[in-house]
């Protein structure tokens, strides 16, 4: 792209804003030129104004779209070369997502796995499926500019292994990228899926430019991700968010990670479908899912109740960090308003009763997709090809260059 010199303070203010601008499209993915003026405190006239010059230069499309029934200007990145991969690996599900700069999800493919699948023949599939998904799309192999695979299972940051045994049965402490890295021969990621999840409703999807949520993954077991002022918390050693492991009844049967009553003793698969034994006989949770949507009444009520437990536990995450919103995920956001309503009143309950600001609950808007599009935007964030925006040469009257003001911020 060619950028004009800055010359004098007016063409550093200028050249300030349209770093600014590029930052806010580049964070978000895709924005109106209404929301561009939101996010950044530029008046529309400058939006526009700015957004012509960048799709003068090649570097930003725009296209019509439709917001609050209303036609507006969608501002994105021009698609460049080079493809994230996102790949989420859960106790019985393989999915995958291939992505490009423009953070457009380019194909995406679910796989059931055997509930405890192995790592190698599990990895395997990823790679196959990963091959398959470069060749449908036409591309070579190395336009992929990273991988990021996530699990549901608490990941050691440090050591980017599963931390805790017994979560993802035989996943524990076992290196999962070099079998990636030595055949696509490009950096891979090992996160949570919780995190991941977030990652995606964060840049795409519910909490799109909320800069303080949480967000809570509720399926066969439940996890969260927060975002702290725009940040992926992680903590020391990356298992900041693992409410599953919150204990709820100290005197509950012990849980897969060992501790006793944690909350994922009361939200799995195998017993909550056991609850239904006598009156639904053998079920699985997606038929628990599809029967409270369709009205069944015991379904319904294990959904409301498992909602009141979850929310019960984010209630005392909420009250550490003072989020604006919740998002919820999960194959129990697929119940819509079944799940978010008494959520959303447990919550309120729970927490400060004259609250300045009522706690918001939002359904995720990929409910149960959103691991590996999370994935696949982390492997792009990370990705030493990713777009960036050349520094300006800014006077030193302003004191601070705008990449100082507007460095997007890293997951960490
Ligand atoms: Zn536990």
């Amino acid at each position: 792209m060619a950028l004009k010199k800055p010359s004098g303070s007016q063409t550093a203010l200028r050249e300030a804003n349209r770093a600014l601008l590029f930052e806010t499209v580049r964070k978000f993915g895709g924005l109106t030129q209404i929301e561009l003026s939101e996010a950044t405190g530029l008046s529309t006239a400058t939006v526009s104004n700015l957004v012509r010059q960048f799709v003068e230069e090649d570097v930003f499309d725009t296209r019509s779209t439709i917001r609050s029934g209303r036609r507006a200007t969608l501002v994105t990145l021009r698609r460049q070369l080079g493809i994230s991969i996102g790949i989420f690996i859960g106790k019985r599900q393989l999915s995958i997502c291939a992505m490009d700069f423009s953070r457009t999800v380019l194909s995406s493919h679910t796989l059931p796995l055997a509930l405890d699948h192995k790592v190698d023949s599990t990895l395997e599939r990823a790679i196959l499926l990963v091959e398959e998904t470069i060749t449908a799309l036409g591309a070579p192999t190395s336009e992929i500019v990273g991988i990021c695979l996530c699990v549901e299972a608490p990941v050691n940051k440090l050591t980017q292994q599963v931390a805790i045994p017994g979560i993802l049965r035989g996943w524990e402490n076992k290196e999962l990228r070099a079998s990636f890295s030595s055949i696509f021969n490009v950096p891979v990621y090992v996160q949570n899926s919780a995190h991941m999840g977030g990652l995606a409703e964060a840049r795409l999807g519910s909490a799109r430019g909320v800069e303080n949520f949480i967000y809570v993954h509720a399926s066969d077991g439940v996890g969260a991700g927060a975002f702290v002022n725009g940040t992926l918390l992680r903590g020391v050693t990356g298992l900041a968010g693992e409410i599953g492991h919150v204990q709820v009844d100290p005197l509950g049967p012990i849980c897969s990670c060992g501790n006793r009553g944690c909350l994922n003793t009361t939200v799995n698969e195998e017993r909550l479908v056991s609850l239904l034994n006598v009156t639904h006989g053998t079920m699985t949770l997606d038929d628990l899912i599809k029967l409270a949507n369709d009205g069944d009444p015991g379904c319904r009520r294990i959904v409301t109740d498992v909602s009141v437990r979850i929310a019960e536990v984010t209630a005392g995450l909420c009250i550490a960090l003072d989020p604006k919103l919740v998002v919820v995920g999960g194959k129990f956001a697929e119940t819509g308003d079944l799940f978010i309503e008494p959520f959303q009143e447990s919550l309120r309950r729970l927490l400060f009763p004259d609250a300045m600001t009522p706690i918001d609950v939002l359904r995720a808007q990929y409910p149960d997709g959103n691991q590996a599009i999370g994935s696949a935007l982390f492997a792009l964030e990370k990705s030493s090809l990713a777009v960036s925006f050349p520094t300006p040469e800014v006077s030193s009257s302003t004191g601070t260059t705008p990449s100082e003001t507007t460095a997007p911020k890293k997951e960490h």
